[in-house]
Order: C-alpha cells, then structure tokens, then sequence
C-alpha cells in the first residue's frame, strides 16, 4: 500500500457501476473455478466478463508464466454454456503456445492452420482474436529471427479477422519503466521486483517505441480490420500520442485496462482525451476477478471513471492494493459517456453481445 495520507476529503461511496458493465479484457488462463468471479461480478454490476485467452492453459513459476494450448471447448462447457451471457471469449488461435520453440518452420502452413483454427473457433462462438506481447518480444521463427508484428509472413491472419469482421485484440510494448533499468528510481520498481520477467531492460528486447511503431504500422496496413489496442495503446505516459492513433486509423479501439494509475495522475488531459475519443475506448480491467480485493478493484475503476474524488490509490497490475505507486484522481465522465464506455463502444464492435445480456444500443 502507499504511504498513509491524512487528508480529510470526499470519498465517493460506489457500489456498483453508474450502468451496466462490460469487463472486455481479462482472463482465466483455464481456470474454470468461476463462482468466485460471479460473485464479484454480481457485486459489482459487471454483467458480462471476456476471457481473452479461452484457449489458453497458462502456469505460473519463478515470477513467469509458461503458455500452453488449451481447448475452447473447455472455456464454452465451463464458462459460456453454465452462465449464459455472462462470459464470452476470444482466442489466440494457435499463437497459444509457449515461447521456448520456434512459433513456425514453415510460416505458410502456421497461417494456413491459425486460419483454419481461427475459423473453427469463431463457428463455436469466440467473438475476437487475441495476440499477446510474446508476439514481437520473444516469438522466434525456425532461423531464430525475432517475428515483429507487422512481419509480412502473418498479413493474411490480420486481413482473415476483417473478413471475419471480428476484433485483433493485440497487446504490444508495456509501461515505458518496464524497458528501463531496475534500479529504486524506476517508478514501477516494487512489482518489477515482485515480478522480474516483466523487465525488458535486457537489450536483447527491442525497444518501447520500435514495438510501438511496428504496432501502429500493422494496423495502418489493415485498415479493414478491427484493432482494439490494450492498457491505453500502451501508452498512457504519452496521451497525446495515443490520442494521434485515433484520429489517423478510424479501425482503432483501445481499453484502458491496467492503466488507470498512469491516467489518474493526469486527470485533466485524460477526462479531455476521454471525451473526445468517447467512442472509441473499452472498459476492462485485466485484474483477478477472484480474490478478496476484487470489488474494491472493480469499485475503484468505477470511481476513477465517475467521480472528481482526489487522492486515492489504484490496484497494481495483479489486483491487490500492495504497491500502489502514486494517488489518483477521478475523472467525472458525464452519464452519456460513461454508457459508452462501459458497453455500448463494445456492443458496437461485437453486436452479439447484446442478445445475450438484453444491453441494446439505442
Ligand atoms: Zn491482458
């Protein structure tokens, strides 16, 4: 937790959302234990929760993560089949692999099957593609080259997703301290420590703003496909930025997940830039739905999002309240907006959605 403050000010009490939410970025990482994550929804308003990586079987060690394949059919019997309308998914067709092999030998047979398996799954009801940041950090070809995103050997996999006219949701670069040293003057010091394979200070990493220009160039070249760019385009530190992105590729979306700590501590360029791309930004929060500090996680965002309160802390990346980096401000989106942002925005992207939760757009 961060220092205690003893101010003596408003403190909104929310419950619940101003309307109902759509949490369209988070995971289970093939935990099918999910009363928990209902019951936090429940609590919260949270009327539907996406798996980003229903395919996806992930295990934790020595402050890393392993990926392995998994079956949808599992996230579909588990999740969508014994909760209606209260999980979808997305898949990462055969990217759900761990990153120790090469991801191909022969590119055009690994497209030939992510197209195949992307099909296969959108029939048995996915609603997106997901690419995590492993694309362009760590997956290698069969020569042990680097694969960037915009690597001309996966174009047809982007263009697919817009004939299939479902969302890419692709994560590319992290918080700019992420690529920097790991010394106590790095502001995100604390979790790089709690979590050291989130460094990419390593030179052997590309850098934030190469992956970054990659990104941005991938989705110039697919103007007929959707992008939502996750954790504010992954560039928070530089609004203005991200801010650009939208005006000049209209196929852009992004969530702001994970992020509402680099936000709230630029609340008035950030309520500026929520108003004008009001159309354009997804609420979900890539947080543990499952632990104790869930709802005052989902809480906190609702209170960042609705609310002027001054001075309080976000969750860390991992949902718990213990490394809280700085106090943030609200930024009092008007009702209109807010609507918005927590699911019409989506609705508009995946109109699926709304059958199942009765949510329609007007
Ligand atoms: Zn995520």
């Amino acid at each position: 937790m961060g220092k205690t403050m003893y101010l003596i000010n408003n403190q909104t009490a929310i419950t619940k959302a101003a309307f109902p939410v759509i949490d369209a970025h988070n995971h289970l990482w093939g935990n099918w234990q999910v009363e928990r994550v209902i019951k936090t929804m429940d609590e919260a308003g949270v009327v539907s929760y996406c798996d980003l990586t229903g395919n996806v079987r992930i295990e934790f060690s020595d402050g890393g993560y392993v990926i392995n394949p998994g079956n949808i059919t599992d996230f579909i019997e588990n999740c969508s089949q014994k909760y209606p309308g209260r999980f979808y998914c997305f898949t990462m067709s055969n990217f759900a692999r761990p990153v120790q092999k090469p991801l191909f030998d022969d590119d055009k047979r690994f497209v030939a099957e992510c197209i195949e398996t992307l099909n296969k799954h959108v029939e048995q009801g996915a609603k997106g593609l997901k690419i995590l940041k492993e694309l362009g950090l760590h997956y290698r070809d069969s020569s042990g080259s680097l694969i960037n995103c915009d690597d001309e050997r996966l174009f047809q996999i982007w263009e697919e997703a817009g004939r299939l006219k479902i969302p890419v949701l692709i994560h590319q670069a992290d918080p700019a301290g992420f690529f920097e040293p790991v010394s106590p003057d790095n502001e995100h010091y604390e979790s790089l420590i709690k979590y050291p394979s989130w460094s990419f200070s390593d030179p052997k990493y590309p850098r934030k703003t190469e992956l970054l220009k990659r990104r941005d160039e991938l989705v110039k070249q697919h103007p007929d496909t959707t992008f939502i760019l996750p954790h504010f385009g992954n560039y928070a530190e530089n609004i203005q930025y991200v801010s650009n992105l939208l005006t000049e590729n209209p196929n852009v979306y992004i969530d702001f997940s994970a992020r509402i700590d680099e936000l709230g501590r630029q609340p008035y360029s950030t309520r500026e830039f929520f108003i004008k791309h009001q159309d354009r930004i997804i609420f979900g929060t890539d947080m543990p739905a499952n632990i104790e500090s869930s709802g005052e996680m989902y809480r906190t965002y609702f209170r960042f999002l609705e609310t002027y309160d001054e001075s309080f802390y976000s969750p860390d990346y991992d949902g718990t309240f213990d490394r809280a980096r700085w106090p943030i401000c609200g930024i009092g989106l008007p009702p209109e907006v807010l609507k918005k942002i927590y699911y019409e925005n989506i609705l508009k992207i995946i109109p699926s959605l709304g059958n199942v939760n009765n949510l329609t757009l007007k």
